[in-house]
Formats: structure tokens, sequence, C-alpha cells
């Protein structure tokens, strides 16, 4: 029996094969829960389920407000089971539990009120001008997709599952949302309570835990589907769109980065050294928009490395229930291999890194050092090479330095990818116009990683397709219809088109 079950057609269910898979605390290597495993099976159920919610069922002929309320109800929802979500996420994934309660349960709350007002306060319907060709009546529709479907990644489980349902449901689809495997099961409590409090219709929402390989490429490629949208590697990405081609859905991705974080040399050395930091290990780096290049302007670069790496060795790694804990472990030991890869060939490519470059030495029993990492920073590193160029996702800090702002906004813009930024700096013309320079979805001026629900989040370049959060992420879940009509519905010789194509019809 799973301990945790998915949500198909407003039931919680086992999957069919009745298969289960285990879900761990990185941290220490111990068994969470048991999660119900869907396949194909499952997925098409629930495929279906939501077809029919949408087709059949009442949610696509319910009003934005009646909408919005029920966006609320969950909101509150989430908010009421705070202390338990965030417990869930933090165990499940490796973030820390202050990350969870301040920034995952909170703005996933925040996340659906913020839609629940942007159905509210869009309208759905809108007059066009009437002329010219001929003088007549004209509108355009905002209408649901139909059927989303939602891929997420294991970083930012809980907000990301926030980030897929709530617009989908604020613009009347219907959704099928899928969590990554190592990080299932903040996604399937949403579910669960959702389920439980009786809040939608059956079928309105349904979430499944399982692989990407089965489940997830089926929410891309399954002609039930309208629209999917992912989160997640560019690889897995490029997939998705080849998948969601077959039948011409609209997509919307959200992918890797590697972004620059700009240090003018007239910044806040202070301030720019936290938004530095914060910037590339907030969550050990495991975060898209990480800004993991740090360029640093000549002037004041020794200065500044120095300050970097006095402030990355205090630090504080441990357990990520500990309150006192900046850093827990990386999602799991596999993401750790990846990043000794990474930092072996810095080494070969750059030299011995400033700090870090290691596991930590000592750590709390019961905590297995295997998943941890310590911040790691590599200096004079040139931008061609490969680990400033490739998204490690994890505490891994490029600083190479620039001599003029062209060469700042050369260097940052030399990259496949263009999601964050950050520009530090004590003159805020000087900031602006570097940042306007910055082919990326993102910048923050003295500050780093501050999104939320008001403020429009996504990729240039290789980093995605679409936006998320602001109203373009909640037009990315409507499509537009226009309604012409003919005023005039006698006096046929007036009509434009009988003039253009015959004067005999
Ligand atoms: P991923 O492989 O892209 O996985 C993201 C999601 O896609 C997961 O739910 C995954 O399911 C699913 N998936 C995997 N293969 C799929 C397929 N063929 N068709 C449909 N869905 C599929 O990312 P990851 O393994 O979690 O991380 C790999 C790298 O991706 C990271 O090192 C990092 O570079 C990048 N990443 C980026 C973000 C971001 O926010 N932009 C987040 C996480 C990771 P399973 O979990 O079952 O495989
Ligand atoms: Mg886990």
């Amino acid at each position: 029996m799973a301990d945790y079950k998915l949500l198909i057609d407003g039931e919680l269910v086992e999957a069919a094969s009745g298969e289960t898979f285990a879900s761990t605390n990185p941290g220490t290597g111990e068994k969470i829960a048991d999660v119900a495993k869907a396949g194909r099976e499952d997925t098409i159920r629930a495929l279906e389920a939501a077809r029919r919610a949408f087709d059949e069922g009442p949610w696509s002929r319910t009003t934005p407000k009646e909408r919005a309320e029920k966006l609320r109800a969950i909101a509150q929802l989430i908010t009421d089971n705070q202390a338990e979500l965030s417990e869930i996420e933090a165990l499940d994934g490796g973030g820390t539990i202050r990350k969870a309660m301040l920034a995952d349960v909170p703005g996933a709350a925040s996340t659906f009120e913020w839609y629940a007002r942007m159905a509210e306060e869009n309208d759905e319907q809108v007059e066009l001008e009437g002329s010219p060709f001929p003088i007549s009546q004209n509108y355009k529709r905002y209408e649901p997709y139909g059927v989303c479907t939602g891929i997420i990644p294991w970083n930012f489980p809980f907000i990301m599952a926030s980030w897929k349902v709530a617009p989908a449901l604020a613009a009347g689809n219907t959704s099928v949302l899928k969590p990554a495997s190592y990080t299932s099961l903040s996604a399937l409590k949403l579910g669960q309570l959702i389920a439980e409090a009786d809040i939608l219709p059956p079928g309105v929402l349904n979430v499944l835990a399982g692989p990407g390989g089965t489940v997830g490429e089926e929410m891309a490629a399954n002609p039930l589907v309208d629209k999917t949208a992912f989160t997640g590697s560019t690889e897995v990405g490029r997939r998705i769109m080849q998948l969601a081609s077959g039948t011409v859905k609209a997509v919307t991705l959200e992918l890797g980065g590697k972004s620059a974080n700009i240090v003018l040399d007239d910044a806040d050395l202070d301030i720019a050294a936290a938004a530095v930091l914060f910037g590339t290990f907030f969550h050990n780096g495991q975060v898209c928009e990480s800004g993991t290049r740090a360029l640093v302007q000549r002037k004041v670069y020794d200065e500044f490395v120095s300050l970097l790496v006095d402030r990355a060795g205090k630090i504080v790694i441990g357990s990520q229930l500990d309150m006192d804990t900046d850093l827990g472990p990386l999602v799991h030991r596999s993401q750790v291999e990846t990043v000794e890869r990474y930092v072996a060939l810095g080494r070969e490519e750059v030299g011995e890194p400033i700090c870090g470059g290691s596991k930590p030495d000592a750590l709390a029993d019961g905590l297995d050092r295997d998943a941890f990492y310590r911040p790691t920073i590599f200096a004079d590193v040139d931008n061609k090479a490969k680990i400033a160029q490739e998204e490690i996702f994890g505490p891994v800090l490029c600083v190479i330095p620039f001599d003029t702002d062209d060469e700042a906004v050369a260097i940052a813009n030399d990259s496949i990818y263009g999601l964050g930024g950050g520009v530090q700096s004590g003159n805020l013309d000087r900031a602006q116009a570097v940042a306007s320079r910055m082919r990326t979805g993102t910048v923050w001026i003295n500050d780093y990683h501050m999104l939320a629900p008001p403020r429009p989040f996504g990729g240039y370049k290789q980093s995605g397709v679409g936006r998320e959060l602001g109203i373009e992420g909640y037009r990315a879940y409507q499509q537009v219809k226009h309604v012409y009509v003919n005023p005039e519905t006698a006096g046929r010789d007036n009509h434009f088109h009988f003039a253009v194509l015959s004067a005999n019809i």
C-alpha cells in the first residue's frame, strides 16, 4: 500500500499496476514514504478524466469569480497546512526548512491568490474597434485551452506545482500535474488535501507520480492534451517540444540557465557580495536562475573575491530540518556526483578552486556526507571554459574579471542561456543601462532571486519559451477568439465582402 496515492478523477488511488516507489530523505538516505507509481494506463485515465471534466463537466462553464473563490480556498488550505507541507518539502528534497516555511509554502499560497485575482480582474471579453471594412461589432474573447499538463522538476516542487496548477485552473482549464520522481510528496499531498476538502469537481485536477519517460512523455504527446507546461532541463525541454508537435500543442518551457551577476566597480561591495553568494549558493545552486557566473570589474576584483571567500566560509551546512542550517543536502547523491565531475573539470580548465571543492569534512551523526557539497568558487575563469558555459546545478561559482561595461555585457550574453541575471552598482542609471542590454528574462539590480507572482518569469534563448507569473503567465493559459457581428442583417448591398467578391451572390 502506498502512503501517497495518485489523484485521478477526484479519487485518491493506487497505481493500476499496484507498483510503488520509495521517496527518501537525501540527507540521511532514509525512506520517508512509499509512493504510488503511475504508468501509462494511469496517465491515460487521468487525461481522460481531465478531458471529460473540461468538455462535459462544470469547470469550463464556471465564471471567473467562481473559479477565483476555489483558488482562494486552495490558498487557505495551503496556509492551514503550512507546517506539515513545509516539513514534507524539506525532508523529501533536501531544501532547508527555513526555505520551505518562508518561501516555498507561502509562495505557493500567494501564487493561488495571484491567479484568483487575475481571473477576477481581467475581462474575458474585450470590445474591439468596429471599423473599417465594414462598420461592425467586434470583440475578442479569452478562452481556456482545455486540458493542460504540467511537468515539474525536483528543485522547487511545491512552488512549481502552484505555478502550473493555479493559472491553468484560474483560466478555466483542467489540469494533470506530474512532480519529479525524487520529490513527489508535496504535490501529491496538495492533491490529497484538495480532494479531501472537496474543493474541485472530479477530474479538474489530477496528480500523478511516476517516471518522466512514460508518464511525462504521455502527458506531452497524448492528443487529449491541449497545452503542456514544463520546467526542467533544456534537454528534456527539447524532447517535450518534439512530442507536443505531433498534435501542435501549445507549450511553455522553463529550462536551464547560466546567469551572469555583474559587479560594477561602483557597487557597495557588501551588498554585492550578499547578492552573489545568495544568488549562487541558495538551495545549493539547484536553482534555474542561479547567478553562477559572477563578472567582476577589475578595479574591485581582488577585494571582492576575498570578501566572497571570507563569507562563503561562514555558510552553515547541516540537516535541512535544523533552522540554523543554510545548506542542506543536494537533492540526491547523483547530483553530488555531477558536481564532483564539474569540479574535477574545473581543476583541469582553471586550477584549484579558491574555496570549497570537496564534500564537508564532518557532519552531525546520521547525515550522509555523500549527499552534501561545500560552496565552491573558481576565480579567474575564462567564460569559454565548460564550467562557465554548462549548467552545473550545484554550489559552484565561476568568477570572471572584466574591464568595461561593454565587455561585461558581451560576456554575460555569451551563453546559450538567458534566464536570470544581476547588476550590482551604486549608480542606478548605469545599472539599468547594463540591465537593458542583457539578453535574459529577469535582471535583479542590487539583489538576486527576488521572484513574486506579479513579476513575469521566463527565459530568452535556450532557457525557454513563454512566461510564467504576471499577467503573461495567466494569458499563457488562454486562447484568443475574435468574434465579428455584422450589424446590418438587412441591406445586403452595403456589405463589403459582397462588393469585393461578387455582385451576384
Ligand atoms: P529533467 O530530467 O528535465 O526532469 C524534469 C521533469 O521532467 C521531471 O518531472 C522528470 O520526471 C520529467 N521528465 C524526464 N524525462 C522526461 C521525458 N522524456 N518526457 C517528459 N518528462 C520527462 O530534470 P532533472 O533530472 O530533474 O534535472 C536534470 C538537470 O535539469 C539539472 O541538473 C538541471 O541542469 C536542470 N534542471 C533545471 C530546472 C529548472 O528549474 N530550470 C530544474 C531542475 C533541473 P522524473 O523525475 O521522473 O525523471
Ligand atoms: Mg526525496
